[in-house]
């Protein structure tokens, strides 16, 4: 049994931490006195400082909003690098921007830690039960230290390269994701508009060259696939807010690579339209009513 030490408890954090307590002694550190208060009901303990969580902790995990709070949770004066112990493993689970995940992970080797990143999909369902996706950079030992933790949060675990290719890995998958959407939510509005039914057009499409996860597995009309968003009145599933989140990672990773992603940034301003009109909260395949002229 290893010691935890787990920073952020909150939508994805706390049931995160409540699946690696059913193995593990953790102790956990959150801004929210409310939110540690339901990670030592649920077998965990809570702490009152970052130093408290991690100073005698064998691995710490963190998940956090973004990469400021990283940065902060890490490198200031109350923060990680500064209480726990060298050697101790670092695992920051937050989706960032790639550049604060390479500084912080830097920032660790240095100061004698092996840290990895390791952003995850599956949403808050999938830390529930326990079967998130894992994208993980950082050496092949970090990575092979970190594999028994991950593997009780997860099902799906990806070594993804050096530092920062965890990060990497998320948001090309999710721009892409967010491309797809916006793409298959026109089609099937420009269908609709000229008299094809969703359902014909799904068939044909489902087998034909047009076929992707955005359609045949989340469909944004309701009907063809059952358990997608579109049949439950967009209610969220993957909020509009959150994909818009990672488009701006992706946008900045672009910039900071000096290359251009101009359907990237394109989707990125649709749905930053979505979110300007108050739709954020939305499930993000709802992007089909803005194109549509609903709102
Ligand atoms: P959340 O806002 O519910 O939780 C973040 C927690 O961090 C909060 O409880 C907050 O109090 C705490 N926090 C902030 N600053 C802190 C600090 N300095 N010290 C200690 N605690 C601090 O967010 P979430 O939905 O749990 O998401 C966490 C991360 O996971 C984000 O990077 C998000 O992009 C990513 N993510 C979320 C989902 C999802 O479906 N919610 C899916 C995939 C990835």
């Amino acid at each position: 049994m290893s010691r935890i030490g787990f920073i952020g408890l909150g939508n994805m954090g706390l049931p995160m931490a409540i699946n690696l307590a059913a193995d593990h002694d953790v102790i956990g550190f959150d801004l929210s006195p409310d939110a540690k208060a339901a990670l030592a009901a649920a077998g965990g303990a809570a702490a009152e400082t970052i130093e408290q969580a991690v100073a005698q902790a064998d691995v710490v995990v963190s998940m956090l909003p973004a990469g400021k709070h990283v940065e902060s949770v890490y490198l200031e004066d109350t923060g990680v690098l500064a209480h726990a112990k060298a050697g101790t493993l670092l695992i920051d689970s937050s989706t960032i921007d790639v550049d604060t995940a390479r500084k912080v992970s830097a920032a660790a080797q240095a100061a004698g830690f092996s840290m990895v990143d390791a952003p995850v999909s599956g949403g808050v369902g999938g830390a529930r039960g326990g079967t998130l996706t894992f994208m993980v950079g950082g050496s092949p030992e970090g990575f092979a230290a970190a594999k028994p933790y991950l593997d009780i949060m997860g099902k799906n675990i990806f070594h993804a390269g050096g530092a920062g290719n965890g990060q990497v890995a998320k948001i090309c998958n999710n721009m892409l994701l967010g491309i797809s959407m916006v793409g298959t939510a026109e089609a099937f509005m420009l269908g609709e508009k000229l008299g094809l039914d969703a359902q014909t057009l799904f068939d044909i499409s489902a087998t034909a060259s047009g076929q992707c996860w955005s359609m045949t597995s989340y469909c944004p009309v309701p009907g063809p696939v059952p358990t997608s968003p579109a049949n439950n009145d967009y209610q969220a599933g993957f909020a509009a807010a959150m994909m818009l989140k990672d488009l701006g990672l992706a946008q900045e990773a672009s910039s900071s690579a000096d290359c251009e992603t101009p359907m990237g940034q394109r989707a990125m301003q649709l749905y930053t339209q979505m979110a300007e009109k108050g739709e954020g909260e939305l499930d993000f395949s709802g992007i089909i009513k803005m194109l549509r002229g609903d709102f």
